[in-house]
């Protein structure tokens, strides 16, 4: 087994063997662009090592023999005494991933080869400078140091000699700080900083390796899905040097502007600079534009580069190169991140110059990116003060006042006032005050927060760990500095940026909503560019999908907005929304109903204002299929709460004036309470026991159709149990509702073609789905429910109790309520599509709940044979675009 690869050995597709970095380099390397010359070590090697806790045998002289090529080539050897051969040792896995060991440069100096270094470059400092670098770097990440400790005696070294850059520093400083520095390592490690240049090189690899297993390492992969056995490459490059002098540098660069997509000159250069320097903000960095003007023939040659870098990868690529005295190396390229914004210009904009084609496209935009565009976004945050940033947890741009408890949000919001709930963290007591805000903002905390989940939930935009705003809850108020917020003061927070603002920011419509809503067309000027990009991707996904896209909608206004969305039917109507408001009452009285007669007449009030509901919701989406689901939730929803209500009836009676009906809602309330209501009576069991009303719904259902057809409309309405969980439950439902369907059918002499089928959410009617199928004319996956009983858990409960922790263990990388858990909840659902479709092979296949518009759901239905999605109106595009995606 081979365990080392010569960059001229590799190539970009061998990311697994070789790790991004790697095959990129090879790629390059290949491509006769300037890399400096070295090798890397497979992930294979770093795989025997983990599993053995030693490096392969052969490892040692087959990185030998790289090595000595390695200096052949070069003409000099590692840490030569008189003329050193330097390399970087470079981490490098399949993934680029957060937590892994960051890469050391300028191995091969000790204190003898400095000196050879010094006299061959001519550049005393820049040797020194060098020098102190490595023992900084391998100090740091090889052998544990503390960084701050290097840190602090740099910048003592630049106090010392009242200068504020480290280019100030000349050789004799320098060497101090070496010597310093040395003490630090043996200090701190309790070994000295090692002379030999091999074993410099050795142990650097070995910490390489050793990275993949760091806890923050491992942590990410697992909430990311990232295998743990993946492993990383480890890369040896010879050193080139941006630190001689003036005419030396490095610099990064794009393609292509990263936030808006355009061609042009976009990175950044540092004159006289090493490595990381030029994104660590140690000096200020110029324009990459500037480089003509410092060195042409470079600047040239890289933009031939870049030129050559994007039609070859056919993408955007982001670029770290260093010019040494003239002569430009290219250190790293890859396909780059973008804005959500450039995804959608880039993708078009690659089809037009003939790169890619249109399924090529739909791979390199997503929903996520979609949805980002979707939210409304802060205008001119310019005018206002900035009080701090934190992390971007859920997107959205939120303006209120600024309140400090729950109990106060909940107050104010009650009153009308739009509010913003600053914690230092947030706890399942602040439920209350986060449902009430406009927006959450916390200065403690990362993605996986309680803020940040439960905001995720409700869609809630919130920033959290905005670590330099001070909360203090005691005084209401919060201070970053000299500004002070109080109570009551107005504040903005923008979710996608993670940025918090003193004062109102203009919050402006996002233009991508505006073009769904018709209010605006993808013309070609500029300011809609984004718009005429987003609508050509649409239309190749709408042109390849194979599942189709309805919406979750209980009224004719969200069935028209979604229908402007692109919602190709309703897939869940809730009809449970039908019986609030000024309709309670005569809910109350259904379930007070003693006789036959009361109820006959609570049910007889009913019907006409269903059946308008119908009617409404019918003529919005004429043509396209509207699935009505029958009462779902459990009965005590529609009654008082039941402690407000106690005390309502014990005040009455100490005053000796209780009320008759109330004294009855009591009694009722006191019988339907449950411990347990999401597993109760609810569903089709109220259809069962509450006589006459499922008759009333699909009678209200049967006359508005009737009634749009004799209007000459085309409603299409298909009729959805729900919670079944046996076959013989739904039969006896069906028998009763064909009855009530014939009987409207004869008396209005139309021909309805209504269909019959039932929400499958309960596991024992996904295990009995070939039974149940033979009476269900079509299954809606109600994958919320499903979830909760598959699980057992209470969604309700969960995600503010202890789903932070789960994430934060790593249990699941995303609630299993936003993405379909794939191996539980999602086994049970392809097996009851092969069930159910043995048994009915036209039985239509849907889903409803919120994974309808999730991304990674959606692939799934797509992958098990759905025919359709549904989501809130607000996804459709989403799913539309994934659908397309999964299809193409
Ligand atoms: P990261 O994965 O953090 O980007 P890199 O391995 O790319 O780490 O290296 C960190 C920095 O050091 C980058 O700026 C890179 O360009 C620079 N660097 C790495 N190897 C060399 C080398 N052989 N010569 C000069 N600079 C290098
Ligand atoms: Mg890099
Ligand atoms: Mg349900």
């Amino acid at each position: 087994q081979k365990f080392v690869y010569d960059f001229t050995e590799g190539n970009k597709d061998l990311k697994d063997l070789l790790g991004g970095k790697g095959a990129n380099l090879a790629e390059m390397t290949n491509l006769g662009l300037p890399v400096p010359p070295g090798f890397t070590i497979t992930t294979e090697a770093c795989k025997v090592y983990l599993d053995s806790g030693d490096e392969p045998a052969e490892l040692r002289d087959e990185v030998g023999a790289h090595l000595a090529a390695l200096e052949k080539r070069m003409g000099k050897n590692l840490g030569q005494a008189d003329d050193p051969l330097l390399v970087s040792v470079r981490s490098g896995a399949k993934f680029s991933m957060p937590g892994m060991m960051d890469t050391v440069l300028n191995i091969g100096l000790s204190d003898d080869s400095v000196v050879g270094l010094a006299t061959q470059s001519g550049d005393e400092r820049f040797a020194w400078d060098s020098y102190r670098r490595l023992i900084q770097m391998f100090g740091k990440t090889v052998l544990g140091v503390d960084g701050d400790l290097f840190e602090e005696a740099l910048e003592a070294a630049k106090d010392a000699k009242g200068v504020t850059v480290d280019v100030d520093l000349d050789a004799a400083d320098l060497k101090k700080l070496v010597k310093q520095f040395k003490k630090i390592v043996a200090r701190d490690a309790g070994r000295d900083f090692p002379q030999d240049a091999r074993e410099q090189m050795d142990l650097a690899i070995k910490a390489v390796f050793d990275s993949w297993n760091t806890d923050r390492a491992k942590l990410y992969r697992r909430q990311e899905r990232i295998p743990g056995d993946l492993g990383t490459a480890v890369n040896v490059c010879s050193m080139v040097f941006g630190n001689l002098g003036p005419d030396s540098g490095t610099g990064v660069a794009f393609t292509r502007d990263p936030a808006s997509g355009h061609q042009g000159v976009y990175g950044d250069y540092l004159q006289n600079a090493q490595g990381e320097d030029v994104v660590a903000g140690i000096r200020n960095t110029v324009p990459l534009a500037e480089l003509e003007s410092i060195d042409k023939n470079s600047y040239d040659q890289l933009m031939k580069i870049m030129e050559t870098l994007e039609t070859h990868y056919k993408d955007l690529c982001d670029i770290e190169f260093t010019i040494e005295r003239g002569h430009l190396w290219m250190l790293q390229t890859r396909v780059g991140k973008r804005t959500a914004g450039a995804a959608f210009r880039i993708a078009t904009q690659l089809v037009d110059q003939g790169l890619i084609d249109e399924a090529e496209a739909l791979q390199r935009v997503n929903g996520a990116q979609l949805a980002q565009l979707m939210f409304p976004r802060f205008d001119d945050e310019a005018t206002t003060v900035l009080l701090g940033r934190g992390i971007a947890a859920s997107p959205g741009a939120a303006v209120g006042k600024a309140v400090f408890d729950s109990y106060t949000a909940v107050k104010w919001s009650r009153s009308g006032e739009k509010v913003i709930l600053i914690r230092r963290e947030t706890n399942p007591d602040d439920l209350d005050g986060m449902i009430a805000a406009e927006g959450i903002l916390t200065s403690r905390g990362g993605k996986t927060s309680h803020a940040a989940v439960v905001a995720r939930g409700m869609g809630k935009t919130c920033v959290c760990g905005a670590e330099e705003i001070e909360v203090d809850t005691k005084r209401r108020r919060l201070t970053v500095g000299d500004t002070v917020v109080e109570e009551g003061d107005l504040v903005s927070v923008d979710g996608s940026a993670g940025k918090v603002y003193l004062g109102e920011v203009p919050v402006v419509p996002s233009p991508v909503v505006e073009y769904f809503e018709g209010r605006m067309h993808a013309g070609a000027d500029d300011a809609d560019e984004l718009v005429a990009a987003v609508h050509r991707i649409m239309a190749y996904a709408d042109r390849v999908r194979r599942l189709r896209v309805r919406a979750n909608a209980d009224n004719a206004e969200d069935a028209l907005r979604a229908r402007r969305f692109g919602a190709q039917g309703i897939g869940l109507c809730r009809t449970e929304h039908m019986f609030l408001g000024e309709r309670r009452t005569m809910v109350e009285k259904l379930i007070l109903a003693d006789t036959d007669a009361e109820r006959e007449a609570a049910l007889d009030a009913l019907l006409p204002l269903q059946r308008a509901d119908f009617i409404e919701l019918f003529e919005s989406m004429d043509g396209l299929p509207v699935t009505v689901r029958l009462l779902d939730p459990p009965l005590h929803e529609f009654l008082p709460d039941i402690t407000e209500l106690s005390v309502r009836v014990a005040l009455a009676e100490a005053r000796k004036d209780a009320n008759e009906n109330d004294l009855r809602l009591l009694q009722a309330v006191h019988k339907l309470h449950e411990q347990n209501p999401m597993l109760g009576l609810r569903g089709v069991r109220l259809g069962l026991v509450i006589p006459g009303l499922f008759a009333m719904q699909v009678r209200a259902i049967a006359e508005a159709a009737a009634h749009r057809r004799n209007a000459k409309g085309d409603p299409r309405a298909e009729i959805m149990i729900p919670l079944v969980g046996t076959v013989q439950e739904l039969e006896i439902v069906r028998e009763e509702a064909d009855r009530v369907v014939a009987e409207v059918e004869a008396s209005t002499g139309t021909s309805l073609k209504l269909t019959i089928g039932t929400m499958i959410e309960l596991p024992r009617a996904a295990l009995t789905a070939g039974q149940i199928a033979e009476a269900a004319q079509f299954f809606s996956f109600g994958t919320n429910d499903l979830t909760q009983t598959v699980w057992g858990f209470s969604r309700d409960d969960v995600e503010a109790s202890f789903f932070t922790a789960y994430l934060e263990k790593g249990i699941f990388g995303v609630s299993p309520f936003e993405t379909i858990d794939k191996d539980g909840v999602g086994s049970l659902v392809r097996s009851a599509v092969a069930a159910g479709r043995a048994t009915r092979p036209d039985l239509k296949l849907g889903v409803c709940g919120e994974h309808g518009g999730d991304p990674e759901s959606v692939h799934f239905f797509h992958e098990v044979g759905l025919d359709y999605v549904s989501c809130s109106p607000f996804r459709i595009p989403v799913a539309r675009l994934e659908a397309g995606r999964a299809a193409a």
